[in-house]
């Protein structure tokens, strides 16, 4: 049994990041689980330098904890993605063995052009399947020469159903809302939807607690999951903290940054208390460190107050 909180080091955590990593401290807490800080530094081109040695930083100035990770190794290590390439590199040989992923070598263009859904999702229009068929395959190649595969996971005709403990009974079709997904992209760098199941696999873990952005990549990690053998866990997706205007927080915004409440002289209780209230934890805005917020619920508690506040 354990938790897990999985930051990506593309740039200083913002609150709502904070805010999601304090949900994950407390379930894993409050289940008397222990925590595993994971580093998803797959994305090399996205990392910023220095990045992951803040966010380790800033979670620790919180009052927030970890049992095993990035920073203190453990019996799962090594706990950031970019050292982990022969996990991955094992069960893509294990795919490619099934025969359940193919290379690609459709472009951007391609598949906008041969979708009949103009944009599927937030990782663009569902792939049409073209190099599934090996002979549609070589004629692209023959037209590409020069272009580098992709490999993609074959779907099978499957609705995948689970109870998330946040958003409820979740239903996706992995044909036709998903579609085959990229696992290892044309640059070499294997796909943030195998490496998150090789870990959360390999590490045993039983509740991913995440930013409901997440939702929708679910079902095809549930998939991998079951196809790699791992047990599947239990999901956890959390509302994301919106700006005033009702956005999406972003890293490149800097106005919701811990250093921005740190230029005001707030200490790491205040921002708890934020935090916590601006998700229905506390009834009013005080400072409170994250053990006295822990003393203060159950898990069943937790759970009932983030469902309130949806
Ligand atoms: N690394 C992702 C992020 O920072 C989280 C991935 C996950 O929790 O599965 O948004």
């Amino acid at each position: 049994m354990s938790g897990r909180y999985a930051p990506s080091p593309s740039g200083p955590l913002h609150l709502g990041n904070l805010r999601t990593a304090l949900l994950a401290w407390l379930q894993a807490r409050l289940a008397g689980q222990p925590l595993i800080l994971r580093m998803e530094d797959l994305d090399l081109p996205r990392v910023k330098p220095g990045s992951s040695e803040q966010i380790l930083k800033d979670l620790r100035w919180l009052g927030l904890d970890w049992d095993q990770g990035a920073d203190i190794g453990g019996p799962a290590a090594p706990y950031e993605q970019s050292a982990r390439k022969p996990q991955y590199q094992q069960a893509f040989q294990q795919l490619l063995d099934q025969d359940l992923i193919y290379p690609c070598y459709c472009s951007r263009k391609d598949i906008q052009q041969a979708a009949s859904a103009p944009h599927a999702d937030e990782y663009g229009p569902i792939y049409p399947g073209t190099c599934r068929d090996p002979g549609k395959r070589a004629a692209i190649k023959r037209r590409l020469p020069e272009k580098i595969a992709a490999w993609r996971y074959c779907v099978p005709t499957r609705t995948i159903e689970f109870e998330d403990r946040i958003t409820g009974h979740i239903s996706q079709s992995l044909d036709q809302e998903v579609g085959d997904f990229i696992i290892k992209r044309a640059d070499g760098l294997f796909a943030y939807q195998l490496a998150v199941v090789v870990d959360d696999g390999m590490m045993a873990i039983t509740d991913v607690v995440r930013g409901a952005d997440l939702l929708d990549s679910t079902a095809r990690q549930i998939e991998l999951f079951e196809t790699l053998g791992y047990l599947v866990p239990t999901f956890w997706h959390v509302p994301l903290m919106m700006d005033g205007a009702g956005a999406r927080l972003s890293k490149r915004d800097g106005a919701d940054s811990l250093e921005v409440w740190r230029q005001q002289g707030k200490n790491a209780k205040a921002v708890i208390g934020h935090l916590a209230f601006s998700v229905g934890l506390i009834d009013e805005e005080r400072a409170i460190s994250p053990l006295e917020l822990a003393q203060g619920l159950t898990l069943d508690l937790l759970r009932d107050k983030l469902l309130n506040h949806l």
